[in-house]
């Protein structure tokens, strides 16, 4: 049995140091909003498992060698002999804004089966099963991965942590809205970013979002708030956290990196404000560091933010 079973898309990433039509090389590694969780938690000592579905390629190769030196059980994970492993570029376009572009439709990730959601679950059912609002917006088969993992994950007492990471270039609001609504009696856990919260909440709603979630049966509405930090909302009453203070060198993966922190937290029995701690801690580790998960702390590490500027650790 693993602590933690998340399942959604993982590609091949590239990363430019400017603007792409000028060529010129790039640094080659993975990236997934799911597998960046999992690469998070399981440096913080957690057992995840990660069952997405990769192509038969040298890609798909990257993304399950690097997972499991990451310590990520890929067990579940499956090959697609008919559609390649997908791709994103990111492009350095400002030193504060950076250019994504993917190609990954039609992808072996778009195209993950239902039956690989059984095999996961059929190996020991997690404690946690953590989804995304990326993954049912990548095909109707990814979609139908999900809904039979909120199924199982019921049958099997698992508590479902969801971020709502809306994509606007997959799926409309409505359709997304539509979708994550319908997922919300199986949630227990909902991080979101203060814009995304409208999504999950039926229309005309007449008391604030996070009332409205509590109402319908969410045990934890988590906000993400940027460089302001994060509130959770529970039957306890709003608890903010501000963002750690740190030189922020690429936002991207900031989110993955706060459910990481928020999780492990919650896998160790902590209170609420020990998970909003350690979820601002991993979301600034990510903002200081290049890469969606490779400045991930791993236990020992988390106090680091402690360290003053020009601090050496010897
Ligand atoms: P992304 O989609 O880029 O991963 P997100 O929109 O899901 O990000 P954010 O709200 O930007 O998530 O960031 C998540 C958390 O990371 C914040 O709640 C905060 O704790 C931390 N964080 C984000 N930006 C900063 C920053 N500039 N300085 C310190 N911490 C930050």
């Amino acid at each position: 049995m693993s602590d933690v079973l998340t399942l959604g898309e993982t590609m091949v990433a590239l990363r430019g140091s400017g603007p792409l039509k000028l060529g010129g090389s790039l640094d080659l590694s993975v990236a997934g909003a799911e597998s960046n969780v999992a690469i998070g938690l399981s440096r913080l000592g957690h057992t995840v498992r990660w069952a997405g579905a990769v192509g038969d390629d040298e890609a798909g190769e990257l993304v399950l060698r690097t997972l499991r030196a990451e310590g990520v059980d890929v067990t579940a994970a499956t090959r697609d002999a008919e559609a390649p492993t997908g791709l994103i570029l990111f492009e350095p376009r400002l030193p504060e804004v950076t250019r994504v572009h993917y190609y990954r439709a039609g992808s072996a990730g778009s195209r993950l089966a239902p039956d690989a959601v059984d095999a996961a679950f059929a190996a020991g059912a997690p404690r946690v099963l953590h989804l995304t609002g990326i993954t049912p917006a990548l095909g109707p088969s990814a979609a139908e991965a999900c809904r039979r993992a909120l199924r199982l994950a019921r049958e099997h007492d698992t508590q479902v942590c969801l971020d709502v990471n809306f994509r606007s270039r997959l799926w409309s609001s409505e359709q997304a809205a539509t979708e994550l609504r319908a997922w919300l009696p199986y949630v227990d856990v909902l991080i979101a970013s203060d814009d995304e919260l409208p999504l999950c909440l039926p229309s005309g709603a007449a008391t604030t979002p996070e009332q409205v979630l509590l109402d319908e049966g969410i045990r934890e509405a988590v906000v993400k708030l940027g460089a302001q930090g994060a509130t959770v909302h529970s039957a306890e009453g709003p608890l903010h956290s501000p963002a750690r203070e740190v030189r922020a060198v690429d936002a991207v993966g900031a989110g993955d990196a706060f459910v990481a922190g928020y999780l492990s937290a919650l896998l160790d029995g902590a209170d609420l404000s020990t998970r909003l701690d350690r979820a601002v801690t991993t979301g600034a580790f990510a903002v200081a560091s290049r890469g969606d998960w490779e400045g991930a702390p791993t236990r020992a590490e988390l106090g680091l933010l402690k360290a003053g500027p020009g601090t050496v650790v010897r």
